[in-house]
């Protein structure tokens, strides 16, 4: 085994970063790059390709340098990234021949609108596990195609290359064109239960397959980079929420995470059988290691954290977003207040796309701690929506919940959902869930680490949060919630 490190590349939204691991699976050190945010149009997201590429590449040479360390010691590189974000470039210059469609862009609506008037939705869902809607990169593509010059007749005669942000930097590093079934599963245009590009999907949508990559399973070597020296090899590429499943250790059916962020992602591990949703939570791929494909169900509650900072920024009753657990402490309930942040309206299992927040149980003795805990605690009631959706969709028991993501660090709001949920709820040592889940897929391929089992052992508790609740409690909490969400509807 060649190397002391696993280097992975974090590949996000608003910064590149690069974290290089141990074989205990600690972070020995790391690097971060922001890059410029760029909206033609409200509505509109876009990205640089190349300011991408660059600063995940000087991150990458930043961590190298400050852990005194060559490409000699880098055993494998594994790349996790936003997902569905789109990049079109010129197969033999590498250039970009528009900027990266980012997956917030709402500028492909009404293809989506179009696409369903026409009565593919059930199409497109039965063999991708997905929702017309723009947020996938298969309009994103399309819209590129449609908008440059030339750009379609180029891509038929494979001149240029379409792919999402692991693709990019896997070709500039190393000059394959390849993706792996995770990201593949996010484009609307790869069947997931054949694992192959789908034609029927590639006509509808009218991308030439001559410009797709080859996808291939998540771990497993797709190339040797130089770009660091000597010569690395880049043996993992998976998308950030299925990576975190990973990171966490969620090897199994049933396994489950929760990453609590500005808003949050929910990953259920469906093992080899892909569960179709009836409440419109999606089907992905979870990763492909050798011949075996794992499958999970994704939900994702909009609003999270973002309930908090418009506590902070809106309301401006909390200093910082820390702050909200020792206000929310200085109550022992909510006193029957509840907050439903549906400020871009409510999504699994509800899909109201037109209903607005509320505050409702207010009473004159309702006060500031009142309506923070009731903002924590709507983080939890909407997660544990999605839970219990999960649940019913996959007729299993969902025994624990590991979580993640920046606000997993409030304790009244984990204890919360530990109540609720009535299964403990698991915090990890590690927090760079998703970095460390690409290190994992990466070191696996090389033999770094040996297999599962090794990793299961590397996952470290950092606390278990038990519920205390009895079920009488349980159900008077969520009737509760179910009532003010009634409330909330259009
Ligand atoms: P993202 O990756 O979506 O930017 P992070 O994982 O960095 O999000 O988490 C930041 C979010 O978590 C913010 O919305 C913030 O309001 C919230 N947050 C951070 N710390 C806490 C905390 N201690 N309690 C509650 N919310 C928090």
């Amino acid at each position: 085994m060649a190397g002391k490190y696993v280097l992975a590349l974090d590949q996000g939204t608003t910064s590149s970063r690069s974290i290089l691991f141990n074989h205990d699976g600690a972070i020995v050190t790391a690097a971060s790059q922001e890059f410029p945010q760029v909206y033609p149009r409200p509505g509109w997201v876009e990205h640089d390709p190349l300011a991408i590429w660059e600063t995940q590449i000087a991150t990458a040479a930043a961590v190298l340098e400050r852990a005194s360390a060559g490409p000699e010691d880098i055993a494998a590189i594994g790349i996790t990234n936003q997902r569905e974000t789109t990049v079109v470039w010129d197969r033999a210059t590498g250039q970009p021949v528009h900027n990266a469609i980012v997956w917030q862009c709402r500028r492909t609506t009404d293809t989506c609108e179009r696409l369903k008037a026409a009565g593919l939705e059930d199409e497109f869902r039965k063999r991708t596990g997905l929702v017309v809607d723009a947020y996938f990169s298969g309009t994103k593509v399309k819209w590129i195609l449609d908008h440059v010059a030339g750009a379609r007749e180029r891509a038929e005669r494979g001149e240029l290359c379409f792919g999402t942000i692991d693709s990019w930097l896997l070709y500039n590093l190393a000059g394959v064109h390849a993706t792996d079934y995770a990201n593949a599963s996010r484009t609307l245009m790869f069947n997931i239960h054949e694992r192959a590009w789908d034609p029927l999907l590639l006509e509808k949508l009218d991308v030439p397959a001559a410009m797709l990559p080859e996808a291939r399973p998540s771990s497993g070597v797709f190339g040797v980079t130089k770009a660091l020296g000597g010569e690395i090899p880049v043996a993992a590429l998976i998308g950030d929420q299925q990576s975190a499943l990973f990171g966490q250790a969620g090897f199994n059916a049933n396994d489950c995470k929760n990453t609590y962020g500005t808003g949050c992602f929910l990953l259920m591990n469906t093992g080899a059988k892909p569960v179709v949703s009836e409440s419109g939570l999606l089907t992905t791929i979870a990763w492909g290691i050798g011949d075996e494909v794992t499958y999970a169900l994704e939900g994702s509650v909009f609003v999270a954290g973002a309930v908090v900072q418009w506590l902070r920024d809106e309301l401006k009753i909390i200093d910082s977003a820390a702050e909200s657990e020792a206000v929310a402490a200085q109550v022992p309930d909510a006193n029957g207040v509840h907050l439903v942040p549906a400020f871009v309206g409510l999504g699994a299992p509800y899909w109201d796309m037109r209903a607005r927040g509320t505050i409702t149980g207010l009473t004159r003795g309702a006060n500031r701690a009142h309506i923070v805990r009731a903002a924590l605690e709507s983080i939890a009631f909407q997660s544990a929506d999605l839970v219990h959706t999960m649940e019913k969709d996959t007729a299993a028991h969902i025994p624990r919940l590991k979580v993640d993501g920046g606000a997993c660090a409030n304790n009244l709001l984990m204890q919360f959902q530990a109540d609720l949920l009535g299964i403990p709820v698991v915090r990890g040592k590690t927090i760079e869930t998703t970095a460390l889940g690409a290190a994992f897929l990466a070191g696996l391929a090389v033999g770094f680490w040996s297999g599962l089992d090794e990793l299961a052992a590397i996952w470290r508790l950092d606390r278990a949060f038990e519920p205390a609740w009895d079920p009488a409690r349980r159900e008077a909490a969520l009737a509760g919630w179910a009532d003010a969400v009634r409330r909330t509807k259009s």
